[in-house]
């Protein structure tokens, strides 16, 4: 079904009449909600008592918000008052007005999926995310996350694409252009949202719609943006500082371009993804968009239980515990693991427990269900985690611990995954972990394992779990590769790994994760030792 949308340009501090504008609005469109994509407020510096009161009258709940309203981070930093505020009331400044978040994938009860990038790029932020999510800055990595989102179809960005005005022939005259940056075509490449919205001073810009070449990814349909950059209210030239449209986030994309429309002037900047790629991507919302979809199930495909929005492996999520992510690569990211098996005790020579997720972008159940291209770099980038780690942990063992990397490959997971243990190199050399799989294996009366390295999955035709042991008397990039198949009449059970591991490593009281569960500055100084033992092996920081 189709909703009424409105969406605001800057509004700094003019919010008593801009809301009043949009409740004599409301009464005739009935919107389902409103964005304002750019500032709703005065910059502190220029703010005058009277926005200062206005701003009390808000949070006080003396000014109607007359529909569910979000408002984005623009240039400008929030006032002291909102942030306490929003900090503590879970973004909600006062009823139906919403922060919309720096770093934002959300999808509405109308099934509209929302992206956000809020503020502006700051290079300066090193180190991989920026961690509060108030001051007007994101960081590289804040974009590179969102690509994660997959698709939208409203994209909301304080700063413009790079390249959005070639091939336009709309004139658009500001003295002063926003800023343009590469990591936000990057998104409009990777989401090819339906409505991309942005800011411009006082100036008003409407470009051609643009579309996006047809591809397997795409059901061969022609998705088109459309890119609008509103004014600031009050602006002396009257421009448009207000968008209203309707939007129904089940309609199928056009099988051929729009007239009017140009082809996507933007490129990704890393070259390979932005060819019309033949690969589909994993539907990240389980909303049923037919149109979207087609009907194509491939041999492996199941759609996992969980759709990605809670899914708590998928990078986009808000939810996730970002203070635990530490190597973000190009098709796969590490996390440290939540309830680690092993203390900051178990491997003396590390001082961490150094149980860490290797997880892929690709909310998929198993690798085999990814498409070829997204697959097979998916799964080299895992493998050079792998290999990362094993450097590393051979240089700060000095060679006394190897490693294992287990991973449950089952159709109707929701997201799969790999887990990473250094284990005393000792008992991998005397066959003893090896032994210690199967010994449990046999114990469920599963099938047995086989020594066969089954690569990216892709031609086997059955769930299976693997376990790829390293001996650190070889190379970084050498394992051994274990395989378990089983079918639907076994009960697998999810945490095998973890279960011989706790049994080989006598952590049988740690064997629940639940039970390991740390504190946060405790999981923070665990995260911040081992960040600084992979730095020289991360081959993602550069
Ligand atoms: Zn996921």
């Amino acid at each position: 079904m189709a909703s009424k949308i409105a969406v605001i340009g800057d509004v700094n501090g003019h919010f008593p009449a801009v809301l009043q504008k949009l409740a004599t609005l409301h009464t005739k469109q009935n919107f389902a909600l409103v964005i304002i994509a750019g500032n709703l407020f005065a910059s502190p510096s220029d703010a005058t008592e009277e926005d200062e009161k206005n701003i009390q009258n808000l949070i006080n709940g003396k000014i109607e918000i007359p529909v569910p309203t979000y408002f984005a981070l623009g240039s400008n930093a929030f006032p002291k008052a909102v942030v306490e505020k929003l900090s503590s009331s879970d973004d909600e400044l006062c009823h139906n007005l919403h922060f919309l978040g720096k770093r934002t994938t959300m999808k509405t009860s109308e099934g509209i999926r929302i992206v956000a990038l809020g503020g502006q790029l700051d290079p300066n932020i090193i180190a991989g995310q920026s961690q509060d999510k108030y001051p007007p800055y994101y960081s590289d990595t804040d974009a590179k996350v969102l690509r994660g989102a997959t698709t939208a179809d409203i994209l909301v960005t304080g700063e413009w694409p790079e390249g959005i005005r070639s091939r336009s022939k709309v004139a658009f005259n500001a003295d002063e252009p926003p800023r343009e940056q590469q990591c936000i075509a990057d998104l409009d490449v990777v989401l090819k949202p339906r409505y991309h919205f942005s800011t411009s001073g006082s100036v008003y810009y409407e470009r051609e719609p643009f579309f996006h070449l047809p591809s397997e990814e795409t059901d061969n349909l022609t998705p088109v943006t459309r890119f609008i950059s509103l004014a600031q209210y009050g602006n002396p030239n009257k421009q448009k500082w207000i968008y209203a449209f309707s939007l129904d986030p089940t309609a199928s994309h056009p099988i051929s371009p729009p007239s009017g429309s140009t082809i996507n002037p933007l490129t990704h900047s890393d070259k390979k993804r932005a060819a019309p790629a033949h690969k589909e991507h994993a539907l990240v919302y389980d909303d049923g968009r037919g149109g979207r979809r087609g009907n194509k199930r491939r041999k492996h495909e199941a759609r996992g239980p969980i759709d990605a929005s809670q899914c708590f492996f998928c990078l986009s999520n808000e939810n996730i515990a970002t203070h635990l992510v530490t190597s973000i690569g190009e098709s796969a990211y590490m996390t440290t693991a939540r309830g680690p098996l092993p203390t900051s005790q178990t491997f003396p020579k590390l001082g961490f427990p150094c149980h860490l997720l290797i997880i892929p972008f690709s909310h998929q159940p198993t690798l085999a269900s990814m498409e070829e291209e997204e697959r097979r770099a998916t799964y080299a980038e895992m493998q050079k985690y792998r290999v990362s780690m094993n450097r590393m942990v051979q240089s700060q063992g000095e060679s006394e611990y190897g490693s294992v990397t287990w991973e449950v490959s089952k159709a109707g997971l929701p997201h799969t995954h790999w887990q990473y243990m250094p284990v005393p190199a000792d008992l991998i050399q005397k066959g003893l972990v090896e032994a210690a799989f199967k010994a449990l294996a046999e114990n469920y009366h599963w099938p047995t394992f086989t020594k066969e390295d089954v690569g990216d999955g892709f031609e086997e035709t059955s769930d299976f779990f693997r376990v790829l042991i390293w001996d650190p008397k070889n190379d970084a990039g050498k394992q051994t590769s274990l395989i378990l198949r089983f079918d639907e009449k076994i009960k697998f059970r999810l945490q095998f790994g973890r279960e011989v591991l706790a049994k080989l490593l006598r952590l049988d009281q740690r064997v629940d994760w639940r039970n390991c569960a740390q504190m946060q500055p405790e999981e923070e100084k665990d995260v911040a030792n081992f960040k600084n033992a992979f730095k020289e092996f991360d081959f993602t920081a550069d």
